[in-house]
């Protein structure tokens, strides 16, 4: 018998009104042994959720708590689809690294150069906002 390696994502979940006041991360949680840590949630005026959790276990397990959600009609986004770069544009200034408490923006030591960690982001949006010339990009829905 294998063990399975942990697995870990960190995802956006976009649900309706009607799934809010449901225990979904619970449910989640129990039956498919998985672990979340939410880092930002927020319901709007007319009740719609909006969250991005790191969701964490075995891979199988993953993926079946994955289609729990969605079954429940609960739309996801990988988070690392959301926020993208430039490499054109990227002058390598280092700004962004200061402010990506992720770590998904940092400086390689030996290039000099700055690298992006799409998997390490969490869509904070700082560095789309601080870079001078806009070579972070957020999705126009990514509204965290
Ligand atoms: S702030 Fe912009 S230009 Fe500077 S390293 Fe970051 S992404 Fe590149
Ligand atoms: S959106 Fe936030 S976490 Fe992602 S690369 Fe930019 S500063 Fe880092």
């Amino acid at each position: 018998m294998t063990a399975s390696k942990p697995y870990s994502r960190i995802i956006s979940l976009h649900f309706s009104p009607d799934v809010v006041r449901r225990p979904m991360m619970y449910n989640l949680a129990k039956q498919y042994d998985l672990t979340f840590n939410i880092l930002k949630a927020r319901i709007s005026p007319r009740e719609e959720g909006h969250m991005i959790l790191e969701l964490s276990g075995k891979e199988e397990d993953y993926k079946k708590g994955i289609s729990y959600l969605q079954e429940h009609g609960i739309s996801i986004r990988d988070v690392a689809q959301s926020i993208t770069r430039d490499e054109d544009s990227c002058t390598h200034c280092g700004l962004c690294t200061a402010l990506c408490l992720a770590g998904a923006l940092y400086l390689d030591q030996e290039t000099r150069q700055v690298l992006f960690d799409s998997h390490k982001c969490t869509a904070c949006g700082m560095c789309t906002r601080v870079c001078p010339v806009e070579a972070m990009h957020a999705e126009a829905n990514g509204d965290f």
